[in-house]
């Protein structure tokens, strides 16, 4: 039989994947990176995104809100502080979220109570909600 990886993606609250898979795609600070069975060890930073993984010959989509990556004998593990399948992702939510973050990015720095506004967490926010709406138009529903 051929190798095979398992995937597992962990979040605080659940495990939202545990699967075996022939590959895994996932969005690496630096750009895509794509594991396959006989994978070096290693690890790698996260940004939010897609992570794609496939198994007998079907690809699953869901998004990772960032986090870290590490790959040992032939295992995934993937922990990320939130990762959702698209059909689990709440369009409404991701878009208040896009449209908040939008607003704090463009406006005066301070809030209406003259406390700064933390761009960083702003920027990430917006990263956020764009790839999780971007991951529910992939879900086909
Ligand atoms: P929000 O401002 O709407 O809370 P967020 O990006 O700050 O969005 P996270 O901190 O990434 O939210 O996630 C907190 C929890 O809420 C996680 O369990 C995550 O899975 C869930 N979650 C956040 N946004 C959505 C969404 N649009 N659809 C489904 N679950 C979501």
């Amino acid at each position: 039989m051929a190798e095979e990886l398992t995937l597992r993606v962990i979040t605080p609250e659940r495990i939202v994947a545990d699967t075996p898979a022939s590959s895994v795609r996932m969005p690496a600070l630096d750009g895509d990176m794509g594991v396959y069975p006989k994978h070096a060890a290693m690890v790698a930073a996260l940004k939010p995104g897609v992570l794609r993984y496939k198994e007998a010959g079907v690809e699953t989509v869901m998004f990772v809100a960032g986090g870290f990556a590490e790959v040992r004998d032939n295992t995934v593990r993937v922990l990320t502080s939130a990762g959702e399948a698209p059909e689990d992702i709440d369009e409404a939510r991701a878009q208040e979220a896009l449209d908040r973050a939008r607003q704090r990015l463009a406006g005066s720095r301070v809030t209406d109570r003259g406390e700064p506004i933390d761009m960083i967490r702003a920027e990430n926010a917006l990263q956020r909600a764009v790839m999780r709406l971007s991951t529910r138009g992939l879900g086909g529903r």
